[in-house]
């Protein structure tokens, strides 16, 4: 590509709301433009990359065995009926109505398509097993669309469908698309971990996220020093500490703790630790509020929470009046010992084995001391509600826990047969049988990987790409204030025999300044760059300068073209 017909348009400076260095570098590069919230153009830089990684994630998946189509961005909301989505989706799914008030969506995901376009094509057992998979356009109304392309409401996915007569036959695929996961980011030069996760909506049993490693990434994992476990924050089980509760010791007392509402607040007006503190958080219930207690250094697990039969399916803080009316106190001062005996209390593993400890005292600006339960309070339930923290012990029984942050590119799944009962998907098997198929699904973050790539290669320059997403692999930058014809041949000519050798080159022929020019190649994290100028070609060489060197080298046609490989 000769830089001069390609639009490239950098800037100095990111808009001020860019809060992440991906997303200022992309607006920087010139790479995305906002058209609106979470709605991004794609300039023609940063369609180079996202094609390139798009490229690799469709060779992966066709090596894999995956077979690619392409479903319709607009879907009929009967589909969505079907699947009992319409209105479990939430307001995440952009609804709209044609001239003939028929209702649609734009999908965020195609398992409804996927299972209508199965049911019509595939009938008998011998077609299976069988996975779909397309590169396409989703749109979600995210709440809170952030980070540029990293978090957006229209983003490219690659997702994927799989269909079996057996979990076995599931189990193989999954296992197959695991491996074409690891090797789409392996290839894509990332740092990732493949991490158990959370079904979450799309339900089912077995889920894995791979998670790019990066410090703003909006995902904790947890993972053993000592073993290969790694699994969500959101998921990863926190053990019951290993002891029983000791015996009480002291008797229970009302203490004043005027306007001390949080733990920090308490523990140290009291003068005791958060661990010798009960959290209690009133959450609505199936029936009426729920209390969750928590030591008090922990966090509560709002997706483990969300899984207790008494909260069905959400956890959501119970609202003043309600707490009010069970407790007679405002949140801050509200505790296990007292309540109404029809709130269920649900209490965390670790807090369950607390003796003599503080809590809420249901009362304003009072707390216990000595509180102890079963003697003081009721445990309806022991429960593992909260969130695991670096230190723990592994639940594999292997070493210890830390915690790092991650950007989810990739999740899969095993659905079994959520999807295909609702929408009565059925094959005949090989005694003539009608059975409902089960399935799995398998997504990428297309475009999300972009960003996740410069989350982790970027430098006070600009963006360091992995070479094979880099928009070109090497720039040939021509020096040529005098317009010595020499000179541009060198370089017309250098750019021929990259080119025939299959690199991808850009030959800056823009006519800049070389200040200019140089931090736009660096900006755009072009991994080499070749400098043609008169002083060169009167050396016989030309300026070489890798994307991470501290130091530029001359080298000479022969050693420079060596960097790229034998010629084919
Ligand atoms: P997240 O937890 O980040 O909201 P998700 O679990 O809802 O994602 P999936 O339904 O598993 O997402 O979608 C598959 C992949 O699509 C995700 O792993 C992620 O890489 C990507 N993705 C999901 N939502 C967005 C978004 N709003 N913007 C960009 N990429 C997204
Ligand atoms: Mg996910």
């Amino acid at each position: 590509m000769r830089l001069s017909r390609f639009h490239l348009s950098t800037a100095r400076e990111a808009p001020a709301d860019a809060e992440i260095a991906s997303h200022r570098l992309m607006l920087r590069a010139g790479m995305i433009r906002k058209l609106a919230a979470g709605i991004y153009t794609w300039a023609p830089l940063g369609l180079r990359v996202l094609r390139k990684v798009e490229a690799i994630v469709r060779e992966e998946m066709q090596r894999a065995g995956a077979i690619e189509l392409s479903m319709p961005c607009v879907q009929p909301r009967e589909l969505w009926e079907e699947s009992g989505r319409w209105e479990k989706y939430g307001p995440t799914l952009l609804k709209m109505r044609d001239r003939r008030e028929q209702e649609y969506c734009f999908g965020p995901t195609h398992e409804e398509i996927i299972c209508d376009f199965f049911r019509s094509e595939i009938s008998s057992y011998k077609q299976l097993p069988v996975t779909f998979f397309q590169i396409q356009t989703k749109f979600r109304d995210e709440i809170r669309p952030r980070f540029g392309v990293m978090r957006a409401r229209e983003f490219l996915m690659k997702d994927a469908y799989s269909f079996h007569l057996t979990q076995d036959s599931l189990g193989e695929t999954y296992q197959a698309m695991y491996g074409a996961y690891s090797r789409i980011f392996t290839r894509l030069g990332l740092g990732f971990r493949a991490v158990a996760a959370d079904s979450g909506a799309i339900g089912g049993d077995v889920s894995h996220e791979f998670q790019v490693l990066a410090d703003s990434g909006e995902d904790a994992i947890a993972f053993s020093n000592a073993s290969d476990y790694a699994a969500n924050v959101e998921l990863a089980e926190a053990l019951a500490p290993d002891m029983v509760r000791p015996e009480p010791a002291q008797a229970l007392q009302r203490v004043d703790t005027p306007s001390r509402k949080t733990i920090e607040e308490v523990s140290a007006f009291l003068k005791v630790s958060p661990q010798q503190c009960v959290k209690t958080l009133l959450v609505r219930g199936v029936e009426g509020v729920v209390a969750l207690c928590v030591r008090g250094d922990h966090e509560l697990n709002e997706v483990k929470a969300s899984k207790l039969p008494e909260l069905g399916g959400e956890s959501v803080l119970a609202p003043e009046e309600q707490v009010l009316a069970a407790t007679g106190a405002h949140a801050g001062s509200i505790g296990p010992v007292g309540l109404p005996g029809d709130v269920p209390v649900i209490v965390d593993r670790a807090a369950a084995v607390l003796a003599d400890f503080v809590c809420g005292g249901n009362r304003d600006d009072t707390h216990y001391t000595g509180a102890n339960w079963q003697r003081d309070a009721r445990i309806t339930r022991v429960a593992d509600l909260r969130k695991v923290k670096a230190g723990d012990p592994s639940p594999d029984g292997k070493g210890t826990l830390e915690i790092a942050r991650g950007i989810e590119v990739g999740h899969i799944f095993q659905n079994g047969d959520k999807y295909t009962r609702s929408m009565n998907v059925t094959v005949l098997d090989d005694t003539g049988k009608s059975r409902t198929p089960i399935t799995g699904c398998y997504g990428i973050g297309v475009s999300r990987i972009v960003a996740a790539a410069i989350e982790q290669g970027h430098d006070e320059r600009g963006i360091v790409w992995p070479e094979p997403m880099a928009p070109w692999r090497v720039a040939i930058c021509i020096i040529n204030p005098r317009n010595d014809p020499a000179v541009s041949q060198a370089a017309e000519s250098l750019y021929a025999e990259l080119r025939a050798r299959g690199v991808d080159a850009a030959l800056d022929d823009r006519g800049l300044r070389p200040g200019p020019m140089f931090s736009d190649i660096e900006l755009i994290g072009i991994p080499h760059r070749v400098v043609v100028s008169e002083r060169g070609l009167a050396a016989g060489t030309f300026e070489y300068r890798g994307r991470r060197d501290a130091e530029s080298r001359q080298l000479d046609r022969q050693e420079l073209l060596a960097l790229f490989g034998p010629a084919e």
